[in-house]
């Protein structure tokens, strides 16, 4: 008999999320029947996404997320013990997988490759299949290379720069020989992107004026604009942007603690969107969910060359999710936030 702990949903989420919605739980797994199989979590997610789209489930739900987790007892021989699955079994330690259930965006477990195969030579955690080389670095290839469509030469400019999504994104701007810009909450943050990721650029919007700024290091203005914040920054860049340039909107975090009724109001952009005629598209990175081993493969061979860097800001234990939740919404993390059970 195996004991999962897992954290449930008790209140929706308002305001910032606070420690009290989420309650830790015990449950006493059954013993599997056939097709199914036993996973123990070994990294966990912490994604912004959390925030909103928990808001979809009833209370008494097991609060959403992806994790990677190790196959411990198997009745389904496309899963054998020993191999490691990514999937949306949310914030729980233990899960039985039933490959008929319902699941997180319609998107039951995966296999993991292996990790150390891939890279022959270099270790590679698991946990990367929850940041570059998962579900945030499929949103960076897709977001931005399908949406923007980058040309060398141009210039790009990212917001959230220093985050899981951000940052990728940003690097293949510099691999596409764009000139790269990166907003961010810290000096830190700054100097992790301009001197370790070779952005060429990075603004503080917490300490510097964005609009000043960006004349300085765009003065013959923005091309590209991929969008994680939204809001007033997120005009303000619009509003130097060139003719043709194109806009892609892959989320707006700075809303995501305000209910719909009470979102924030921002300069409107539809003067500049006519007058430079953008081109403005959202996007959900499922759009793309039957290329997925594209991405990998390309971010896979970015990592191999160092072309590509990563960083991760791991909380240890579970009891901590909320925590490490809390925080990456605070922005207190580098690159992807996991939880290392
Ligand atoms: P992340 O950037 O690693 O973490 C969130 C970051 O948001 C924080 O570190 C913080 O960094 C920043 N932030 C928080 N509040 C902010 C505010 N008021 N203004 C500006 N920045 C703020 O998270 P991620 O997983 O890479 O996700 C980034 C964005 O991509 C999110 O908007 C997410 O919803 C979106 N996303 C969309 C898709 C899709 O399919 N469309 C898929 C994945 C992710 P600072 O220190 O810089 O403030």
């Amino acid at each position: 008999m195996v004991t999962a702990k897992k954290f449930v949903l008790v209140k929706h989420f308002e305001g910032e999320p606070k420690p009290d919605d989420l309650k830790l739980e015990t449950e006493e797994l059954p013993a599997i029947q056939d097709g199914e199989y036993l996973v123990e979590a070994e990294y966990l997610s912490v994604d912004p996404y959390m925030r909103p789209y928990s808001a979809r489930y009833p209370l008494g739900t097991t609060m959403i997320g992806s994790q990677i987790a190790k196959i411990i007892e198997s009745k389904n021989p496309d899963f054998p013990v020993g191999m490691r699955v990514s999937g949306y079994m949310g914030w729980r330690t233990h899960t039985i997988v039933n490959m008929e259930g319902e699941h997180v965006f319609d998107s039951p477990p995966r296999l993991l490759p292996e990790m150390k195969t891939l890279m022959r030579m270099r270790f590679l955690s698991p946990s990367l299949g929850l940041g570059v080389m998962g579900m945030p670095g499929y949103t960076a290839y897709f977001g931005f290379l399908e949406v923007c469509k980058p040309r060398a030469g141009e210039t790009l400019v990212v917001t959230g720069a220093a985050g899981a999504v951000g940052s990728h994104v940003g690097q293949i701007g510099r691999i596409m020989g764009l000139t790269v810009i990166g907003i961010t909450g810290s000096d830190e943050k700054c100097q992790w992107l301009t001197e370790e990721l070779r952005f060429d650029h990075a603004i503080n919007y917490k300490t510097q004026n964005v609009e000043a700024e960006l004349k300085k290091v765009a003065p013959n203005g923005v091309d590209c604009f991929f969008d994680n914040v939204g809001g007033e920054i997120a005009s303000t860049i619009i509003y130097q942007m060139n003719a043709f340039g194109r806009v892609s909107i892959c989320g707006s975090i700075s809303a995501y603690n305000n209910d719909a009724s009470e979102y924030p109001k921002a300069t409107i952009i539809q003067p500049a969107a006519v007058s430079k005629q953008l081109k403005i598209e959202g996007f959900l990175v499922w759009r793309w969910a039957d290329r997925f081993s594209e991405a990998f493969k390309t971010n896979l061979e970015w990592i191999q060359k160092e072309r590509l860097l990563y960083r991760e800001t791991v909380t240890e234990g579970f009891e901590n999710m909320f925590k490490a939740f809390a925080g990456m919404l605070k922005g207190e993390n580098i690159g992807k936030a996991i939880v290392k059970p």
